[in-house]
């Protein structure tokens, strides 16, 4: 064995060969590092930092939170600014919502769903049912229940031992999907209807749940679905009594211009996770929102949900968190997101529309993706030798902008695309 070199860190970092500049200080949209250079965070770090990495009233809320209580485990109490936040969050959640689970982050919020969804199964006497659904370029965290169902073939393949069995079907994702002559709701209903088909193959009592992100994040770079593929996707798991899962992770909690991705699709999941913005980077903080029905099979039945964390409903998080989201609704900071998106995707359509290596330049609100490719005609995407997203993060943080470009797979070929989600604080200049 050779040695380990001799290092200034401790820190088991990310990448083990990049030396990171110290970030020590936040203001409005911008990080400072040590030597005083200010990067503008055009990603809110990964579709986190929504209120930027200064505002005084959720600053004031962690401190007087605190400093009052800062720890008391959930099986003995309940937290103010838990049931606050909760009762905030299900007020403006999608219709039949109703409780709330805290967990710390999205990774947790999304096996807190798939656990929530098989006891739900047991309870019920269905205890057969236990496929999950996903789609193939998708992302839902990085434990191993998650990363079983996620789509990412490049994060899961050194895991796959240890990961459970799932089965993932094509994405609604029309700049690559969408055949010539094919109309964008007819293109969003045969991609819904390769779930029906995954489910006669499976069994249709075998299957728990579908799982999905509404507008696809880190894989595929701010993907919206077409008009009608979620309505047809919450159809077909209604005939089947499989239970719809949307993550919301990273596009939820106003980032696509409406709190919850999915009310623009006019539909409501089963269970739905949110994270990120939830506690804008200020606390980790991820919640999992169930539906009355999936509460009351729990309560009725073995009245114990067999899951959980030290830190579930943590009060200095649910603190924080409750003042984000009070300053996204009754602040109306949620209200910028759609207007000032449409500005962002035309500035970004002025600048870069016709620029031969960019396909595409899509999403919703302030979260948006440029799909990189090396030939616009055919849509043929870049050598991954090339390492095209590590150079442009590499220059543009260079310059000054923290951005999310990454490599994907587009259905077992290498794609590449950059995600811009800027806090929802910045003006027209920035
Ligand atoms: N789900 C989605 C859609 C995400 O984008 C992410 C993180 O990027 C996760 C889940 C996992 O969240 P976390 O990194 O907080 O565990």
């Amino acid at each position: 064995m050779t040695a380990p070199s001799p290092t200034a860190s401790h820190v088991f970092p990310r990448h083990t060969h990049a030396t990171l500049p110290h970030a020590v200080a936040g203001d409005g949209c911008y990080i400072l590092d040590r030597d005083g250079k200010r990067y503008f965070d055009g990603s809110g770090g990964a579709a986190v930092s929504c209120l930027g990495h200064s505002d005084p009233a959720v600053i004031e809320a962690i401190q007087s939170q605190a400093a009052q209580l800062a720890y008391a485990h959930t099986s003995f109490f309940t937290s103010d600014p838990a049931e606050e936040l909760a009762d905030l969050l299900i007020e403006h959640a999608p219709a039949g919502l109703d409780r709330v689970y805290f967990v710390s982050g999205g990774s947790e919020a999304m096996e807190a769903a798939l656990k929530l969804a098989r006891q739900y199964f047991t309870e019920i006497g269905q205890p057969q049912r236990r496929h999950v659904i996903a789609r193939r370029q998708s992302y839902h965290g990085n434990t191993l229940g998650v990363l079983a169902v996620g789509g990412n073939m490049w994060r899961r393949q050194q895991f796959a031992p240890l990961l459970m069995e799932s089965t993932h079907i094509s994405p609604c994702y029309e700049y690559r999907g969408r055949e010539v002559g094919e109309s964008a709701f007819d293109y969003g209903q045969r991609v819904a209807n390769e779930l029906e088909a995954e489910i006669l193959r499976l069994g249709p009592n075998t299957v728990m749940a579908f799982v999905a992100e509404p507008v696809v994040g880190a894989t595929a770079g701010a993907v919206p679905p077409v008009e009608g593929y979620f309505k047809r996707v919450r159809e077909i798991c209604d005939q089947y009594g499989v239970l719809l899962i949307l993550d919301e992770v990273m596009c939820g909690m106003g980032r696509t211009g409406t709190l919850f991705a999915c009310e623009q699709e006019g539909i409501s999941p089963d269970i739905t996770a949110v994270a990120k913005g939830l506690g804008a980077g200020y606390q980790p903080i991820g919640a999992m929102l169930c539906s009355a029905q999936i509460y009351a099979a729990i309560e009725n039945g073995s009245g114990f949900f067999q899951h959980g964390h030290t830190y579930l409903g943590h009060p200095v998080a649910a603190a924080a968190s409750l003042a984000v989201l009070r300053r996204l609704t009754m602040d109306r900071a949620l209200d910028r997101v759609a207007p000032m998106g449409d500005r962002l995707q035309a500035a970004l359509v002025d600048r870069f529309g016709e620029h031969p290596r960019i396909g595409d330049i899509r999403g919703r609100g302030l979260f948006r993706g440029l799909e990189l490719v090396a030939d616009r005609a055919t849509k043929t995407p870049f050598d991954p030798a090339l390492a095209l997203p590590k150079k442009i993060k590499a220059a543009a943080f260079d310059a000054g902008l923290l951005c999310y470009p990454m490599g994907g797979t587009i259905d077992g070929a290498a794609g590449a695309h950059i995600l811009l989600a800027p806090p929802f604080i910045m003006n027209d200049d920035q």
